[in-house]
């Protein structure tokens, strides 16, 4: 089974890329207690059935909402092991939001809708008579990822919410 390395702090806050939170698999434990418990085992990236979970070079999970939509089914929590992947009680499955970028065909005139039909929580709104680009709706997004790979534009990224203070 491989070894967990160190990571820097960096790594940490980062997961490696500057300025980009790494995006976890649902029902994560919080980024520094993830890092300390998963063995990299690949076991959660193998069960999903949506295939959106992918090891990245650091050998740590990662969601990858460009390959698709996590579905919450728990698949992955069920898989491991570890414990890095844990349901707690009035836990949600992670604190992350859609995010529309400058790209959005809107925001040249161009009509689309596709990212509103695709989400299932209703969470992206269009101002209404106005071509505009949509507006995430915080309380309604669930950070599934569903809108991402269905833009043809590709200016929709999920983006985690929170990162570990590190002293
Ligand atoms: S909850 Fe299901 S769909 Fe989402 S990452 Fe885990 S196994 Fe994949
Ligand atoms: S199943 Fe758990 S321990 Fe294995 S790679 Fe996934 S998160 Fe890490
Ligand atoms: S991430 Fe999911 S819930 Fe959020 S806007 Fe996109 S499709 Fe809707």
């Amino acid at each position: 089974m491989p070894v967990a390395r160190p990571l820097s702090r960096r790594q940490l806050l980062f997961g490696g890329q500057p300025g980009t939170p790494a995006l976890r698999p649902p029902w994560a434990l919080d980024e520094r207690a993830f890092l300390a418990a998963c063995t990299q085992c690949r076991a959660c990236v193998e069960r999903c059935p949506q295939q959106v979970l992918v090891l990245h070079r650091d050998g740590y999970p990662r969601f990858d909402p460009v390959a698709g939509e996590c579905t919450f089914c728990g698949d992955c929590v069920d898989a491991c092991q570890s414990g890095a992947l844990q349901m707690r009680n009035g836990q949600p499955a992670w604190q992350q939001i859609a995010e529309v970028g400058e790209a959005c065909l809107c925001r040249s005139g161009v009509v689309c809708g596709s990212c509103r039909e695709i989400c299932p929580e209703s969470a992206l709104h269009f101002e209404r008579g106005r071509i505009a680009a949509p507006r995430v709706d915080a309380d309604r997004c669930s950070g599934c990822g569903a809108c991402v790979s269905v833009c043809p534009s590709a200016a929709l990224s999920v983006r985690a919410q929170v990162q570990e203070a590190i002293a």
